[in-house]
């Protein structure tokens, strides 16, 4: 996205990707209110939507004492109140296809960023091992370790983010559709069972589900073994008992050990870190590909002018990381208080966990019960594209 943005706006970009295709493993296909009005705003909203896609308004949880939405993006005041559901892979493509119309802008498949080049103090570019499996450098004035919560940039750079760890971890999984589906308000559902939350969001053509379960677990369920996972869903959630039944091998299931860090420090000279890389988030809310996205074009805005001025300097990427920080610490705050009061509860609990009063409360007072969707859709603070 921020490869996008700067070839836009006449800036010379490489990207590096490591793998040969955008094709792999479920990272989330969540693209938020937020991220649509960007891409409206360059005119590519229209065209996303034409991609394979559903719409999440927010889900339904079925307590002991009985349904309840913990956010509802229905209501909010934008043109795009729901989270687009779209194969992250179909949505990479897009951006780069996007990107590639800029004549500024450059895709490497298939290269790997191993080392950082410095001269006097500052990175100046990266060596890569191309496809041939050769290595080649690229000089840059600017180098953004985009590349994820395992970054390499961020290792090479040493920096090091705090880390903190949520009380659960989560397994991924598709479930087919069948003839005579339940009608799912907004889009996604989650069942409550003993000791586990199930989450069910619709896609055109099949479910993704995820199974909640508390941290340090992972290998008790290992040892029950794919059976008991399929009993767990049919116990929870009776409508989909012969949707489980899909449920044969573990290798089905994704593990994603849930984790919520913070680098203390985004940049060093001539380097930035943005998205995962800076920050992982917690899966609470699905924000992960939002907050990442809302770095790349608070860096563009910033960072646009002066790369093209050859003016850039250390104070224009601290100044990223200052109008960052705020907003991914209050959501970081937030989600830790979701997890706590409501999935550590539901967690802790063998029996069926009523709704917590404090989410009661919240929903009856309407100034309040609107805070969590804006939260979840645009953050602390709303992202624009400066023009
Ligand atoms: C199982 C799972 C489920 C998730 N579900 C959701 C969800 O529902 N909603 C949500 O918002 N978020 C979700 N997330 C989090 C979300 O995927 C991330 O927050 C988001 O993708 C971060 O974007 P990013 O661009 O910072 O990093 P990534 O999307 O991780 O992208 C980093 C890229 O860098 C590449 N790369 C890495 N190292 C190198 C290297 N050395 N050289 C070249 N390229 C490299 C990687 O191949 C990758 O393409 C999920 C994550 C996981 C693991």
């Amino acid at each position: 996205m921020l490869a996008l943005l700067l070839a836009r706006a006449g800036v010379p970009v490489t990207l590096l990707e490591m793998h040969k295709d955008f094709d792999r493993e479920f990272r989330g296909d969540t693209v938020h209110p937020s991220t649509l009005e960007i891409l409206d705003q360059i005119g590519l909203a229209s065209k996303l939507h034409e991609l394979p896609h559903t719409k999440v308004s927010g889900p339904t949880l079925q307590f002991a004492d009985g349904a309840f939405r913990p956010f509802d993006l229905s209501r909010l005041k934008t043109r795009f109140p729901y989270i687009l559901m779209v194969a992250q892979s179909r949505f990479l493509e897009f951006i780069t296809q996007q990107a590639a119309q800029y004549p500024q802008f450059k895709l490497l498949m298939h290269a790997q960023t191993q080392h950082l080049l410095e001269e006097r103090g500052a990175v100046t570019g990266v060596r890569y091992l191309g496809p041939d499996g050769a290595q080649n450098e690229i000089r840059a004035a600017l180098t953004v370790g985009a590349d994820g919560r395992f970054s390499t940039i961020r290792k090479l750079a040493g920096i090091e983010p705090v880390k903190t760890a949520p009380p659960m971890d989560v397994l991924w999984f598709r479930l087919p559709k069948l003839p005579g589906e339940p009608e799912v308000t907004g889009g996604a559902f989650g069942g409550i069972g003993r000791g586990r939350l199930f989450v069910l969001l619709e896609r055109n053509d099949y479910w993704q589900a995820g199974l909640v379960f508390p941290k340090g677990k992972y290998q008790e369920l290992r040892a029950q073994g794919v059976e008991a996972v399929r009993k767990s869903l049919a116990e929870t959630e009776p409508r989909f008992a012969k949707h489980a039944e899909a449920l044969t091998d573990w290798h089905q299931l994704n593990l994603l050990s849930v984790e919520s860090s913070l680098c203390p420090t985004w940049h060093r000279p001539g380097l930035l870190l943005i998205g995962d890389a800076a920050h992982v988030m917690s899966p609470v809310g699905g924000v992960g590909i939002n907050y990442a996205i809302q770095d790349a074009v608070v860096a563009a805005n910033l960072l646009a002018g002066p790369l093209k001025a050859g003016m850039l300097t250390e104070a224009h990427l601290s100044e990223v990381q200052r109008q960052r920080e705020g907003p991914t610490r209050f959501i970081q705050r937030m989600q830790s208080f979701m997890q706590e009061r409501l999935l550590g509860a539901v967690l802790r609990s063998g029996e069926p966990v009523r709704v917590p009063w404090q989410l009661k409360l919240l929903a009856k007072i309407p100034l309040l019960r609107d805070i969590p969707p804006r939260m979840i859709a645009f953050g602390p603070r709303r992202v624009r594209l400066n023009e």
